[in-house]
């Protein structure tokens, strides 16, 4: 007799999607994954959050490709959760589901002026030039000659790569051609990153730190100032297990040493700066500047939080990108933990509004445990998803679902145009066809619309 199947569909076909598949069809139970993603392509972060210089990140999607291609998995994109397809919907068919839609919106500041046009999240530039058809109506103008982002994470990093770089560099990533032509304008001479704590605070990684010195007519540098460590933070940056930040302090040294030649209008100048409490945004419609309080840090190593000091600091720029975190959105009236909006859950099995386990609801990657980590930290979240799932199994296979089929026939019978894994292949191939002409390894469509008449 063979053994009975157990039926998951998996909302989100970023790498914690991927992922959970990859791990269910090794754990050696019999298994059918539909892996069901809003947009007509897979990869989410991957296509749209890896910034796009990134390429040879960007290519772990080639891996991705095999896990898809598995014949217990099934890809469909077009669908959407809560509008093309409900929760209650997809339950009657599936023993399992397991939400891997991530987080798309950037946490706000919530200060005065953040309404001004020259004020934006981070993930709206970050849609835009990665070629999102959610964020392709942004407009943002690169005449002004400073730019600041706000946040000290490898976010901001990415972006004060992309605001620097000039546009030749741009063009052999895959900046769909409208965004280049927009960024081609660009005339940013000082590009600041600014952070509420310190320099042993700072979230970066030392790959990505060290990457920003190496781009070409850039000088990145900071105040010698802050490498002056007072005892909290020295016995911090000390601690064996801080490994990663003893690297990037070694690199901010360097960057320190450049501090002399901030004056230097040959070139674009990318300082980060510390200590700087974003107060508000000021301008008349269009942002004029940021005003910041200084700060200093209370607490023991590792815990210390930054108090504001007295009068403030104005930071003159046309532009403001704030990289401050991300967070989920509601969906289905899951309950959530704010303000990052995770899905509640215990041992990755979501709870209801009564705080009771639901049964056969999981999740996993940053829905699951918060915007933290590198693509690889998602492998091993989406394994301890899959085990907790395998203790559940005999359960939950006590009910009989139709899986696959049952949702495909709920589809067709909504006439919804739902894109298969080869689909996206016919869009994937026509994508690096147009590109290769440009000289770029794709030319992204950034519209559905776009995407789905090449099928
Ligand atoms: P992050 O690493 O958590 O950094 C967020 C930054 O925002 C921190 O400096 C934080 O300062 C600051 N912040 C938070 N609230 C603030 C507020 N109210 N006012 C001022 N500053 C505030 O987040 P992220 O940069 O968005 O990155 C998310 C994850 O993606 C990270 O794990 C990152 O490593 C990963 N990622 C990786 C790559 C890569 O590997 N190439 C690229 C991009 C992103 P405090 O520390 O003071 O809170």
């Amino acid at each position: 007799m063979s053994k009975p199947e157990l039926k998951v569909a998996i909302i989100g076909s970023g790498p914690s999607g991927f992922y959970v598949a990859d791990a269910l069809i090794n754990s050696g139970i019999s298994v059918e994954i539909t892996l069901l993603e809003k947009l007509p392509c897979p990869y989410g972060l991957i296509r749209y959050g890896v910034a796009p210089d990134h390429q040879k990140l960007k290519r772990i999607a080639n891996t991705l490709d095999t896990i898809a291609e598995h014949p217990s998995v099934t890809f469909l994109g077009n669908v959407e959760l809560g509008k093309d397809i409900s929760l209650e919907e997809i339950k009657l068919n599936y023993h399992v589901i397991v939400f891997c839609n991530g987080m798309p919106d950037s946490i706000s500041l919530g200060i005065d002026g953040e309404q001004l046009v020259g004020v934006s999240p981070c993930n709206d530039l970050i849609g835009w030039y990665n070629g999102h058809p959610d964020y392709q109506e942004q407009e943002f103008d690169f005449e002004h000659d400073a730019a600041v982002v706000i946040g000290h994470g490898n976010v901001a990093i990415d972006i004060c790569r992309i605001l620097s770089k000039s546009i030749d560099e741009l063009r052999s990533s895959d900046i769909p051609e409208n965004a280049l032509e927009v960024l081609s304008k660009k005339k940013l001479k000082r590009v600041h990153m600014v952070g509420r704590r310190g320099p042993v605070q700072a979230k970066f990684t030392t790959k990505e730190l060290h990457e920003l010195g190496k781009l070409s007519n850039c000088n990145v540098s900071l105040d010698p100032i802050h490498l002056n460590l007072k005892s909290a933070c020295q016995q911090e940056l000390d601690d064996t297990s801080n490994i990663v930040v003893q690297k990037n302090y070694k690199v901010m040294q360097s960057y320190a040493s450049n501090f002399s030649e901030l004056n230097d209008k040959s070139k674009t100048q990318i300082s980060i700066d510390f200590m700087l409490n974003p107060k508000c945004f000021t301008g008349d419609k269009q942002l004029s500047s940021v005003l910041f309080e200084q700060t200093y840090l209370e607490g023991t190593p590792f815990n210390q939080t930054c108090k504001s000091l007295e009068g403030l600091i104005e930071m003159p720029c046309g532009l403001v990108f704030t990289s401050v975190g991300f967070r989920g959105t509601l969906l289905e009236n899951l309950p959530v933990n704010e303000p990052k909006r995770t899905l509640t859950n215990q041992n990755s099995k979501l709870l209801g509004s009564d705080g009771k386990t639901v049964e056969g609801l999981y999740a996993a990657g940053w829905v699951k445990r918060g915007p933290q980590g590198v693509i690889g930290t998602n492998r091993e979240c989406a394994q301890n998803t899959v085990d907790n799932i395998l203790k559940d199994s005999p359960t939950l296979l006590e009910t009989s679902v139709e899986g696959k089929a049952g949702l495909l026939t709920m589809l067709n019978k909504k006439n919804r145009r739902y894109v298969t894994f080869e689909d996206w292949k016919v869009i994937d191939n026509k994508e690096v066809e147009n590109g290769l002409v440009l000289g770029k390894p794709r030319e992204k469509f950034v519209t559905v619309e776009e995407m789905l008449a090449c099928l």
